[in-house]
């Protein structure tokens, strides 16, 4: 049986706002495990299989070890079991350690990134670890051989400049239409920050920017994909900003697809 693995990662000592997105794993596996739906994915597969779903729980920050050490040990621990696997943020700074663990098993590899924010200033506030900042880290690094940003509108002048720097493929909110398609050449990751979506449908995040995609643009989008996704990350829903749950419920139906997504493209 093809495996898709869980682990938490509530870590959000690099946000540069407000925290809160250290919350978010309970929340979401509370909503996927609720007896209001079943566990079958829009595109036929069933999650409750036995075995199918491999909880690792919540890496523990206890302060004894750097994070970012803890963070891509942890993923690699992970990642040697067969299958694919899923990371539940924290904030959106968790991609840089969590995909320098991933990029030893895929020699080749494209990020699939939806955000209402580039993410790629060289540092946040001095913070070079910021949550604004995952991508550039990324890109210097190699951890991608390509990288395609969707449904970005708040890109300012610099990250302009560091996106023709890094060669990101971008699609901005505004260009965004029913029928975009993205083509895939090689393994995929998906790095879903909850603020790529519309705050009309995900209001739980720290940074709500009006203009988004809808749920129902990014499913289509993840059920579109026919490259093996070969691991995900859903980050910064923020449970102290959510109204009456809809954004947990919504990112543990974003977790299901893409995790039936895994599964068929395995
Ligand atoms: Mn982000
Ligand atoms: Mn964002």
């Amino acid at each position: 049986m093809f495996r898709i693995s869980i682990l938490g990662i509530p870590n959000d000592e690099n946000s540069s706002f407000q925290r809160g997105c250290a919350e978010a794993p309970p929340k979401i596996r509370h909503e996927l495990w609720s007896a209001a739906n079943n566990m079958w994915t829009e595109t036929g597969v069933d999650l409750g299989v036995e075995g199918r779903l491999n909880d690792h729980g919540d890496i523990r920050f206890d302060g004894g070890r750097d994070s970012w050490e803890l963070i891509e040990t942890r993923v690699d621990e992970v990642l040697s079991d067969p299958g694919a696997a899923i990371f539940l943020g924290g904030d959106h700074a968790i991609t840089h350690p969590v995909l320098r663990a991933v990029r030893r098993y895929h020699p080749k590899l494209t990020i699939l990134h939806i955000d209402a924010h580039p993410d790629i200033y060289y540092d946040f506030e001095g913070n070079p670890r910021s949550h604004a900042s995952p991508f550039a880290r990324i890109m210097e690094e190699h951890l991608a051989d390509r990288l395609v940003s969707c449904g970005i509108r708040t890109a300012t002048g610099h990250q302009r400049d560091q996106i023709a720097k890094h060669g990101v493929d971008v699609i901005e909110a505004r260009h965004w239409h029913d029928d975009t398609q993205v083509d895939f050449t090689t393994p995929v990751y998906i790095s879903l920050d909850i603020d790529g979506i519309d705050p009309a449908f995900a209001p739980g995040v720290s940074h709500r920017e009006a203009g988004g995609l809808s749920s129902r643009q990014v499913i289509n989008l993840i059920q579109t994909i026919r490259q093996p996704i070969v691991g995900a990350d859903i980050v910064e829903f923020n449970p102290h900003c959510d109204l009456s749950n809809m954004t947990a419920v919504l990112a543990a139906k974003l977790l299901k697809e893409i995790a039936g997504m895994m599964v068929q493209t395995s």
